[in-house]
């Protein structure tokens, strides 16, 4: 092929017909080549039903125990966000909500961040009223301890019944990326009733309980707890996201 290249464009005649071969191409093809460009990402969860717990001083410190056995990576608890992070989205294409994302999360482990990608992607956790003890549960992380799209990360949310003010324990578990792997579900599903029989285990369970997770309002946020501080993102809450005493309203 190159021979008969080379022998074509030493010719006279070959030099003739490249020429109107090159104009001919400023007309526009019949049919147009493209190169194709795609990237799937694919992010599933699951969740499962509400342990109501009894609630003491401890009760929040309780949430990493609940993944005894499970995790495969150090347990990070990762409390819910105030005020000024009530914006925050992992979208790197909207620089203010990521900004703020980043700001708020960026102390935090490989795996952490990458489960909160997850899970909040999927509207499986929402920080503005969730408390999440996370870490690896299954697979492996790539060089840079970030995990893999098939390895499962995840572990215990909470949150406080608005209702009754008691705090409420459900099992979570988050996978995806860049690919997706048959048996990853039934792992995830595997690991998510591992969960929540910690959760039952717990000395202060109450047992399962049918509550709606709260649904933050958008726009002005809510109150200052009066008890630590905390300013909520939160504008529905009755109760303080982060320590669980009653918001009052002025
Ligand atoms: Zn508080």
């Amino acid at each position: 092929m190159p021979l008969e290249f080379l022998k074509r464009k030493s010719s006279a005649e070959g030099s003739v017909t490249a020429v109107p071969q090159a104009t001919s191409s400023a007309a526009l093809p019949e049919e147009i080549v493209a190169q194709e460009y795609q990237l799937k990402l694919y992010y599933a969860g699951k969740s499962s039903e509400g342990v109501r717990m009894r609630t003491g001083p401890n009760a929040m410190a309780e949430l990493p125990s609940m993944l005894a056995g499970l995790a495969q990576s150090e347990i990070e608890v990762v409390e819910p966000l105030p005020i000024e992070f009530s914006q925050a989205t992992p979208t790197i294409v909207r620089p203010s909500e990521s900004m703020q994302w980043l700001n708020a999360h960026h102390t935090q482990s490989p795996i952490t961040r990458h489960a909160l990608v997850v899970l909040e992607s999927i509207d499986a956790v929402d920080l503005a009223f969730d408390t999440l003890a996370c870490s690896l549960l299954d697979g492996e992380t790539d060089t840079s301890g970030y995990p893999e799209y098939n390895a499962v990360v995840g572990g215990v949310a909470s949150h406080w019944d608005e209702a009754t003010g008691d705090m409420i324990v459900r099992a979570v578990v988050g996978w995806g990326g860049r690919g997706v792997r048959g048996d990853t579900d039934r792992i995830g599903a595997r690991l998510l009733a591992g969960l929540l029989t910690n959760v039952l285990a717990n000395q202060n369970s109450l047992g399962l309980t049918a509550v709606e997770r709260p649904v933050p309002a958008a726009g002005r946020g809510g109150l200052v707890c009066a008890h630590c501080g905390f300013a909520s993102a939160h504008e529905r809450a009755f109760y303080c996201p982060k320590c669980g005493m009653r918001l009052l309203r002025g």
